[in-house]
């Protein structure tokens, strides 16, 4: 792995195509790439990374967009593979910094990438839709699109030409041969750029240290049919909401078994419905039903296909599990499948979830205990075809983190390319690709992530994220008073509340006489300044709190002047 210290790259020289991953390089998430030559910028993918549990109240983290926004004028493209939030997700910070900048991807992804838009009240964009075996000029830059199989439909991997040489970059991928909508990896295109020579190789990593095959999703069939016929009450399906092809694996068994499908969570209605009107999913007739319509039917007539797989903590799973949900619980003889991967980093939600539901009588059926989970990327054995077919001068494996873009690596130099044009490299690493090559690593620049805490972006400091872990960890104590200072007086209070540290705010009972006194002398000894005041009731409680509980709570007075 070649992991450098900060190094500024020399100045671009002409016809030469320097490629710098702003994200998806170290992390499975935020993916994006930027591509650049004579004076000309272009990008392929722009998604986000979900936080894991080192970013409390984080809800997003973006791709290095801080390297390219005062260039962005001279950017002509964003070329999207698919519609996963990993690749899409970060598309209305980027046209926040440019509105007009070209969007090019297929009609499945630019569908959901304008649900997006609308959702972050852009308007006026350019969305420009393109399919496989199109072919589109933009400045330095000559498209090609080539179809991909993957887990969401509609993918695709693209073709970059410029006068430095050919880029092929696949997206995410994989090479299922019997897939449920018959659209394949389209090898005979890969082997065709074989043979025009392809000068770099960007291939998808996620799998790269999965030996052999990824099976087909044809393969879980047979356990997700178990699953179904096993049932006797409550049925409820979980995956990810642009899974396409499993919810409509689950749709043609809620038919034969006679259930009705119910969505639950917004971004899979609103995914689903998105894809029933572009053709993607086929809904028979009167098979969906209302989330309000649900108290209409029996348990054992009803599946609940819901978000959630990744045990994200404010998903319709997470909260059934914990009781939270306002309309459907699960209980014993109930079953929850997970029909979903687990992303490195979830492993503790999930099975948090998972243990949640065990608690509640409910069986959980997942990929750990029953096939009923297939991969959407390519594993060692298709990576290896692909190189063979291909035979790329330079290779960058993209989206994994580290020992992903490292087995991907090593495959690519069994396969005969140059341990030397290799570049298994984290973000922010620059690659320049002069004409007739070879490729070199030419500097490192700085790519750290860039927080979106609810609508601030960007706004969320390290140290805060320190607060919001003892927030959680520690609990918060808030002291509120109201004091007149004419009267020298504690008017009212203090009221004292406490979340995640005691069960019942009595136990303040035993502190309150000296808050009031310590208040009360301050008033008496002249102080005027509510400030001063919270300081002192902040001492008062953070040293009892410490002394008694051995917590350092965040403690929040609030001393109001009548
Ligand atoms: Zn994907
Ligand atoms: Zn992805």
């Amino acid at each position: 792995m070649v992991r450098e210290s900060l190094r500024t790259p020399p100045v671009l020289a002409p016809n030469t195509l320097r490629v710098t991953p702003l994200g998806g390089h170290g992390d499975i998430g935020r993916n994006m790439s930027s591509f650049e030559i004579n004076g000309e910028l272009m990008f392929i993918d722009c998604g986000v990374l979900f936080p894991s549990e080192e970013h409390p109240g984080v809800d997003l983290i973006l791709p290095g967009l801080h390297l390219i926004e005062d260039r962005l004028d001279i950017a002509k493209a964003l070329v999207l593979t698919h519609g996963h939030e990993d690749h899409i997700g970060a598309v209305p910070y980027l046209l926040r910094r440019r509105g007009d900048l070209p969007v090019f991807g297929s009609r499945l992804t630019l569908a959901l990438v304008r649900e997006k838009l609308r959702e972050h009240r852009l308007r006026d964009y350019d969305l420009r839709e393109v399919a496989e075996g199109d072919r589109v000029k933009v400045g330095e830059f000559d498209l090609e699109f080539l179809s991909v199989n993957h887990s969401i439909p509609d993918a695709l991997a693209v073709v970059v030409r410029t006068k430095a040489g050919t880029v092929l970059h696949t997206g995410d991928f994989k090479m299922d041969q019997l897939p449920l909508d018959h659209r394949l990896t389209d090898l005979r295109g890969f082997a065709r750029l074989g043979e025009e020579g392809v000068d770099l190789f960007m291939p998808d990593s996620t799998n790269a240290d999965n030996p052999g095959f990824t099976p087909h999703e044809r393969d879980i069939e047979p356990a997700l049919d178990r699953v179904f016929a096993n049932a006797k009450q409550k049925l409820i399906v979980a995956c990810f909401a642009s899974h396409v092809h499993r919810v409509q694996q689950v749709m043609d068994l809620a038919g034969k078994h006679g259930r009705k499908v119910v969505y639950v969570g917004r971004s899979m209605l609103r995914n689903m419905t998105v894809a029933r009107e572009l053709g993607f999913l086929r809904v028979p007739a009167d098979t969906l039903i209302d989330l309000k319509q649900i108290d209409n039917y029996r348990d054992d007539e009803v599946v609940i296909i819901c978000t959630g797989s990744q045990g994200e903590p404010l998903s319709a799973l997470s909260r059934i599990s914990s009781h939270e949900h306002p309309v459907i619980s699960a209980g014993p003889g109930d079953v929850v499948l997970l029909a979903s991967s687990l992303i490195p980093g979830n492993e503790n939600s999930v099975y948090r979830v998972i243990n949640g539901l065990s608690r509640n009588g409910v069986t959980v059926v997942h990929k750990g205990n029953a096939m009923v989970h297939v991969s959407g990327h390519a594993s060692a054995g298709e990576l290896l075809y692909c190189y063979n077919l291909i035979t790329p001068k330079n290779v960058l494996p993209v989206h994994g983190e580290v020992r992903h873009l490292i087995a991907n690596a090593k495959l690519a130099v069994s396969t005969g390319v140059p341990e030397a044009s290799v570049f298994p490299v984290e973000d922010g690493a620059v690659i320049d690709l002069p004409v007739g090559g070879p490729a070199r690593l030419v500097g490192q620049l700085e790519c750290g992530y860039i927080f979106v805490d609810g609508l601030t972006e960007g706004g969320v400091s390290d140290a805060e994220l320190t607060d919001r872990k003892i927030l959680g960890e520690e609990g918060i104590v808030s002291i509120v008073a109201v004091v007149s200072f004419r009267s020298r007086t504690l008017v009212s209070g203090p009221d004292i509340h406490a979340r995640g540290f005691a069960e019942d705010d009595s136990v303040f009972d035993a502190i309150r006489p000296e808050l009031v006194s310590v208040i009360e002398r301050a008033l008496a000894d002249g102080v005027e300044d509510t400030f001063q005041l919270q300081q002192l009731v902040r001492r008062t409680i953070g040293r009892w709190v410490n002394n008694n509980f051995r917590r350092r709570p965040v403690i929040l007075p609030i001393v109001v002047a009548s």
